[in-house]
């Protein structure tokens, strides 16, 4: 019987080469895959990690094992080391949990050796990651094994690799504390309450998982990045006689600075306009935002509030805040099949601020449904990111490609 070696996996860049030289230096043993992370934060950004992780180990021909995402009990074992940095004392902890429930994993398995993804990773301290494990091998009685895959240029091959193989790349460490540190993912309030924001991590793993599901049909897939500018709502508010209104702010709303305090003056059609900061109040029968299908440019501050509420706020003193701003922001064009192929269906990826959009059953029976022609280069679905409003990801699409796309998944499935 062959030995086993089972590799903690801690996201996919980081795996494709190290499990590349892992298999060349060991062609004798099993490699067995462990992803077990509840270090990462959020759990879109988990499930991110494992989808590419899934498409790797697949594409390897690794056995690929999911451990528990337990995030309670990561939290309360860095209790008191939120603050600390990159590499010092938390970052000990989070190898010494993962770590132990990799050897407790390799020990069900009869493996003779573990080892971790993270020794490839450019920004972990190595020496911490073999303390980490060589700590725990008498008490399992198995071996740690730290090659440095990183020396002789391992770590560009990595980036070029994860490159060639459109692997998703984080750009931070995983937790909630590393990702504060970093100045990454500011608590941010979006006009989008519900569904996939263009540009979220939720759109991103929806078009990762179609990716796995088509690559998994043997189907051929090609990404194409784009970068776009999104407008953010950070904070908004509307008063009446000091108590809260509830209120949406319609998308594109210029900030206010500072409090605007006012009265409204002059009512035109259904909008009341204060006699300050321009600031307008829709009144409608249901409180959703209208958006914009394409972006013309900022409009005043503008809330939108129950039209049952008109006198009240025709007669009483009125307080308004409101801050947005706008943000480079990144998204996906994924072609399943030939770009050249005859008929081209888009998929949006992102959904409306309702939350309502393409399921991932829809696309994966669009697929099964459309096999053949996929393959044969007679169709192929295009899964458009950033695309509700503003149409984003055609028109990078049309850019690049020079051709525009036929039909959605909805005119499909209508006739
Ligand atoms: S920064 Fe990375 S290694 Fe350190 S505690 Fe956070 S997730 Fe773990």
């Amino acid at each position: 019987m062959k030995e086993k070696i089972l590799v903690h996996i801690c996201c996919a860049p980081d795996l494709l080469y190290f499990l590349k030289r892992l298999k060349e230096d060991n062609p004798d043993k099993e490699i067995i895959g462990f992803f077990y992370d509840p270090n990462i934060h959020p759990k879109e950004e988990y499930d991110l990690r494992l989808i590419e992780t899934k498409r790797i180990c697949k594409l390897l021909g690794i056995d690929l094992i999911e451990g528990e995402y337990d995030v309670e009990n990561w939290l309360e074992a860095v209790k008191g080391l939120e603050e600390e940095p990159e590499r010092g004392k938390r970052c000990q902890v989070c190898f010494d949990l993962r770590l132990k429930r990799s050897f407790e994993k390799a020990k069900e398995l009869n493996c003779k050796y573990v080892t971790t993804t993270l020794l490839m990773s450019p920004k972990k301290d190595i020496n911490q990651l073999k303390f980490s494990g060589e700590n725990l091998e008498s008490e399992y009685d198995i071996k740690f094994i730290a090659p440095d895959y990183r020396k002789g240029g391992g770590t560009q091959e990595m980036f070029r690799l994860a490159k060639d193989y459109e692997i998703y790349m984080q750009d931070y460490c995983g937790c909630i504390y590393g990702m504060i540190n970093q100045g990454k993912d500011m608590v941010v309030y979006t006009s989008r309450i519900k569904g996939r924001k263009p540009g979220s991590r939720e759109e991103f793993l929806f078009i990762k998982r179609i990716k796995f599901l088509a690559e998994s049909r043997e189907l051929t897939t090609k990404e194409i990045p784009f970068p776009f500018l999104g407008w953010i709502l950070l904070s908004g508010s509307l008063y009446v006689n000091d108590e809260p209104v509830e209120s949406v702010i319609e998308p594109y709303s210029m900030s206010i600075k500072g409090i605007v305090r006012g009265k409204v003056e002059r009512k035109i059609g259904n909008v009341l306009h204060l006699n300050r900061g321009f600031v307008k109040i829709k009144l409608k029968e249901k409180v959703v935002e209208d958006i914009p299908v394409t972006f013309n440019g900022l409009i005043n501050p503008t809330f939108v509030v129950h039209s049952s509420l008109e006198r009240k706020l025709m007669e009483g003193k009125i307080k308004a805040t409101l801050q947005s701003r706008f943000e480079e922001m990144k998204s996906i064009v994924l072609i399943i099949g030939s770009e050249n192929a005859e008929y081209l269906i888009g998929v949006p990826a992102d959904t409306t601020s309702t939350g309502e959009g393409v399921k991932l059953e829809e696309v994966d029976d669009l697929i099964k449904l459309y096999h053949e022609d996929i393959y044969k280069g007679r169709l192929a679905v295009v899964v458009v990111g950033a695309e509700i409003n503003g149409k984003f990801g055609s028109k990078v699409f049309e850019s690049i490609t020079g051709r525009k796309i036929d039909g959605t998944i909805k005119s499909l499935v209508n006739g």
